[in-house]
């Protein structure tokens, strides 16, 4: 994974945060990459579809303020991995269309 911003490859430091769910049985992760030098997210929209196909797009920036909301928010489930945990942090994430 590499800054969308700089192009910098991360280091294992650099990733904050991840978070999983699944979505009419497709499996969704987010991974976020924090750049300290541009003070911005890059994050890793990995899906992994019910034929086992995985596959990965890039998005961001997203600003230190807002991307720091989304670490918290996932902070607050124990569980963040569980792609069946079905907290509340979870349904606020995935904007409640978990399976
Ligand atoms: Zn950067
Ligand atoms: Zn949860």
């Amino acid at each position: 994974m590499n800054c969308i911003q700089c192009n910098r490859a991360f280091s294992d430091e650099d990733r904050v945060a991840s978070i999983s769910g699944s979505i009419m049985g497709d499996e969704y992760t987010d991974v976020y990459y924090f750049c300290r030098i541009c003070r911005v997210f890059t994050v890793a929209n990995w899906r992994d579809n019910f034929t086992g196909i995985e596959t990965m797009v890039t998005s961001g920036p997203i600003d230190e303020r807002t991307g720091m909301k989304r670490i918290e928010l996932i902070r607050r489930c124990s569980r963040p991995w569980d792609k069946k945990c079905r907290c509340p942090v979870h349904r606020e994430y995935f904007n409640d269309a978990l399976d």
